[in-house]
């Protein structure tokens, strides 16, 4: 009977064909000059065959249901293994079989390639300080119920697990060292590398995997996950040179922090949460981010680095911390910073924030302005009047005695003094100023003033000014509050002037009313004697008047420049 074994998924397939065992119900491989598999044959037949065994011939188990007996048998013998060197030295292959077999090495050198392609495995496969001169395979096999594991191991040749999959199992990699690339496209297992050094790439492309874990891992060429979905994704302490990373998918958290880059980056992602805290990105780079609540604290960056959401995204993606992050080489779009805390951030002056990004907005019924999670946080710690009002979702006090039980991806709003909001809104109108967005730079001066007013630190006289320049003119950016005290100023100096202020006595109200309207223009001639309280009132309102009046069209100016 001849048997073909063929395995095809997505973008792979392959084929091996052998002519199988004549026991019913056998598609094992029959060894040459037999009409029986290694497991079936009889004991001189299968004797002959080991024993006559040479380095250039294949040891043939495909299709062969391997327990632990045949196994030892195969291993025990001379003409595979040198039981002094512990050297396997002819190639195996496995392909298609069954493996009942629990398989561990420890302190082995395979000198030629074994192949496990398309096999079924029912127990644990576990190789310890062992050496893979030529290439290691387990394509399209199948982890029923044991875990492939590797502890120290060198790997001298390609190592492919492509289409490898496991259930409830995975693949892990302890301190390993890969010296050619390692392929796990379309792997359906959870793949784990703990402090495994990768010489060349590693490639997971087009993937549907449980998990990617690369814990303190160093890759010296390209990390290619283009196309993958992954259940959740850690890369903390990551070295890696690659160029481009994705587009891949996450379904929960993605983490690369403290991950090193020493290339330009470019990342497309999708997940939940996206961790890039502590990251160093030598060259920069531009991460396109989708739906996830992105952390960057503590990112350093050597060049520019863009952060930009997918414009079309349902859910827009959050940048959540920027504390200790080189801010000033990064550019901001398209994402939500309405909960991002600056304070602390580096060279917040030269970020660049585009239009596209949303920030909170001031409860009402405050005149709306867009404004700063860190705005929130001093209000939420001071006292209550000034915080009522001002909550923002998805936020928390630091000192809440609630925040035992809220979801993790709430930000903690530290407790911040006003003159420390102060100079974050001072660097981001900076910032803004640059970029000549008049809108955002007016919105953060209005926020800077506001800070410097509710600041204990600014000497008294400043105070004052600051209070009087928010009281009347809304820091020359409130035109209707300029006028509406122009309005007052005249019609109060009006009924003033109408009751006390002419020598000829009380008159009727039009009459003082026109008197207060013309007294702060130039060059109108008095032709009405005043009383000395007359005197006072005209000269309040010749000199209050042109004041108002130009903070009005300042304020007024400043709304058409939008
Ligand atoms: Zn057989």
């Amino acid at each position: 009977m001849h048997t073909t074994y063929t395995h095809a998924t997505g973008s792979g397939s392959g084929s091996s064909s052998w002519t199988a065992c004549d026991v019913e119900g056998c598609l094992g491989e029959v060894i040459p000059r037999e009409l029986k598999c290694l497991r079936h044959a009889d004991v001189d037949a299968r004797n002959r065959y080991l024993h006559g065994l040479r380095p250039v011939d294949c040891l043939l188990l495909r299709g062969v249901n391997v327990d632990q007996g045949l196994l030892d048998t195969v291993l025990h013998c001379p003409a595979i293994t040198d039981s002094n060197t512990k050297t396997v030295n002819v190639p195996i292959s496995l392909a298609a079989s069954e493996i009942s077999a629990r398989l561990e090495f420890d302190g082995y050198t395979f000198e030629k390639h074994i192949d496990f392609s398309g096999a079924i495995l029912l127990d644990h496969i576990r190789f310890t300080n062992c050496r893979f001169d030529r290439g290691f395979h387990s394509r399209f096999a199948f982890f029923q119920k044991g875990a492939l594991y590797f502890v120290e191991c060198s790997f001298s040749d390609l190592v492919d697990l492509s289409y490898t999959a496991a259930k409830n199992t995975s693949v892990g990699y302890n301190r390993c060292k890969f010296t050619k690339p390692l392929n796990a496209d379309g792997i359906e297992a959870t793949l784990h590398l703990d402090h495994c050094a990768c010489e060349s790439d590693l490639t997971i492309r087009g993937a549907n995997a449980g998990g990617l874990i690369l814990t303190a891992c160093s890759i010296e060429r390209e990390l290619d996950l283009q196309g993958t979905h992954f259940g959740g994704f850690s890369a903390p302490y990551l070295k890696a040179a690659a160029h481009q990373l994705g587009p891949f998918c996450v379904k929960g958290s993605c983490s690369f922090a403290h991950a090193q880059f020493s290339a330009r980056i470019q990342m497309e992602v999708e997940a939940d949460e996206l961790d890039l805290s502590g990251l160093q990105l030598r060259e920069g780079g531009h991460i396109l981010v989708d739906r996830a609540r992105v952390r960057l604290n503590h990112l350093s960056t050597g060049r520019s680095l863009h952060v930009v959401g997918r414009s079309a995204a349902p859910v827009q993606a959050a940048i959540l911390g920027l504390q200790g992050a080189d801010a000033g080489a990064m550019t901001f779009a398209h994402v939500d910073m309405s909960r991002c805390m600056f304070y602390g951030a580096h060279d917040l002056g030269k970020v660049t924030i585009e239009p596209t990004v949303r920030f909170a907005r001031t409860p009402r019924p405050y005149s709306s302005r867009r404004c700063i999670a860190d705005e929130f946080a001093w209000r939420q710690n001071a006292d209550s009047a000034r915080s009522s009002r001002w909550v923002l979702p998805g936020t928390r006090r630091a000192a809440d005695p609630k925040s035992g039980n809220v979801a993790s991806h709430t930000v903690e709003l530290p407790e911040l003094e006003a003159s420390q909001v102060a100079s974050v809104y001072h660097d981001l109108r900076r910032s803004f100023e640059t970029k000549s967005d008049e809108p955002g730079a007016a919105d953060f001066y209005y926020g800077e003033m506001e800070m410097r007013r509710h600041s204990k630190q600014i000497p008294f006289a400043e105070w004052v000014i600051v209070w009087a320049y928010w009281l009347v003119s809304g820091y020359g950016l409130r035109a209707s509050r300029a006028f509406a005290w122009l309005v007052l100023l005249i019609v109060l100096g009006g009924i003033g002037l109408a009751n006390w202020g002419f020598v000829s006595g009380p008159t009727d109200y039009l009459t003082g009313l026109l008197y207060s309207i013309r007294a702060p223009l130039p060059g109108v001639l008095r032709d009405i004697k005043l009383t000395a309280d007359g005197e006072m009132i005209e000269t309040a309102v010749r000199l209050l008047g042109p004041i108002l009046f130009a903070l009005a069209l300042l304020a007024v100016r400043g709304r058409v420049k939008r």
